[in-house]
């Protein structure tokens, strides 16, 4: 059965026992996906499943603690669940888990890159290539060329955690050493030429907060620091020293945490590359204490703890 054949089969079964079911939707035009909040049959039938359905649905799940409510879930996405779970921002026994066996998403400003999406009138996939038919014509690519930048190292294409599992259990086909492959290029650049490069792209930055809203694991919502006026964090004006201090005290709360998820980056309508910040803190994560964030539920996160000594970190050899 095809994997919507089976959510949709899935969903129905359990629909009864739960206030809603957070899935897609087609959205205002053929290219464009959006959350679809599901409460009836009628719903259900709206459901799609493809790689335009990009959003990580589990950023809707820490304000919706204390109702049972059901979630699809990508592989990427999956991690973010484990992540609250063990931050105990939900509880296991109020969510029931759609997962999706998953090839990877599109990056819609990669594909606007290549063409003028004004006006798409239908959007196909079929043998590893996308169709995108436009008033102008039909444009046809391989959809490798417009994935996401995280689906071509993704290293959990099946989620980690279910309680359905729609489509076959993918084994990784991405190789993992490019999953760090752009934090390395920034890394080649010495420390003028790197603080050169992030000012730059920084200074794009209108402090829209869409990639903190779009973070799963952002979740002070209307306590941010950003926000705070008592005391008062960040200024009004839009220098680079309030944008790059944005973007540090983001990053830094999402040390240890981060799930490389990409929702940061894919919200930000200035196509400012700061996942590479999350993830350049991700590796100094895992090369300090051999932890990789949301792939095991029995973990604690790092800066979760506190131990005199470290077994990963040899201060004594500093
Ligand atoms: S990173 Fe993996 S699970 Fe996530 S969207 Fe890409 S291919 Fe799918
Ligand atoms: S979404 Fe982009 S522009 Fe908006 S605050 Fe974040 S980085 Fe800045
Ligand atoms: S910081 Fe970005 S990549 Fe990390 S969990 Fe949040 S949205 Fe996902």
């Amino acid at each position: 059965m095809e994997a919507i054949g089976k959510l949709r089969e899935d969903i129905q079964k359990e629909l009864e026992d739960v206030e809603f079911i957070i899935g897609w939707e087609q959205g205002f035009d053929a290219l464009h996906a959006t959350p679809l909040f599901i409460r009836s049959q009628e719903d259900i039938d709206r459901l799609i499943w493809n790689p335009l359905c990009v959003h990580n649905l589990a950023s809707y799940l820490p304000q919706l603690k204390g109702r049972k409510v059901g979630v699809l879930l990508k592989g990427c996405d999956s991690r973010s669940v484990i992540q609250l779970l063990q931050e105990g921002l939900i509880q296991r026994e109020e969510i029931v888990i759609f997962g999706i066996s998953c090839p990877g998403v599109v990056d819609l400003s990669k594909i606007r890159a290549r063409m003028n999406v004004s006006q798409v009138k239908r959007v196909s996939f079929a043998e590893g290539n996308v169709t995108i038919e436009t008033p102008q014509g039909r444009e046809e690519f391989p959809l490798d060329e417009v994935l996401a930048t995280k689906c071509l190292s993704c290293q959990y294409p099946t989620p980690l955690i279910y309680d359905h599992l729609a489509g076959e259990a993918l084994s990784p086909q991405r190789p993992a050493d490019l999953l760090y492959k752009e934090v390395e290029e920034i890394e080649k650049l010495d420390v003028k030429e790197r603080l050169a490069h992030w000012e730059r792209e920084l200074n794009r930055c209108i402090r829209c907060y869409a990639c903190r809203n779009a973070c799963p694991l952002c979740v002070c919502q209307d306590y941010c620091a950003a926000d705070s006026r008592n005391p008062h964090w960040l200024s009004q004006r839009a220098g680079i020293g309030e944008k790059v201090m944005w973007h540090i005290m983001h990053a830094l709360h999402v040390a240890g945490r981060c799930t490389d998820c990409g929702e940061c980056e894919r919200a930000c309508p200035m196509d400012i590359p700061i996942q590479r910040i999350r993830k350049k803190i991700n590796k100094e994560i895992k090369a300090l204490f051999d932890y990789e964030a949301g792939v095991n539920t029995e973990d604690t996160p790092p800066l979760y703890t506190f131990q005199m000594e470290e077994s990963t970190i040899r201060e004594k050899d500093w």
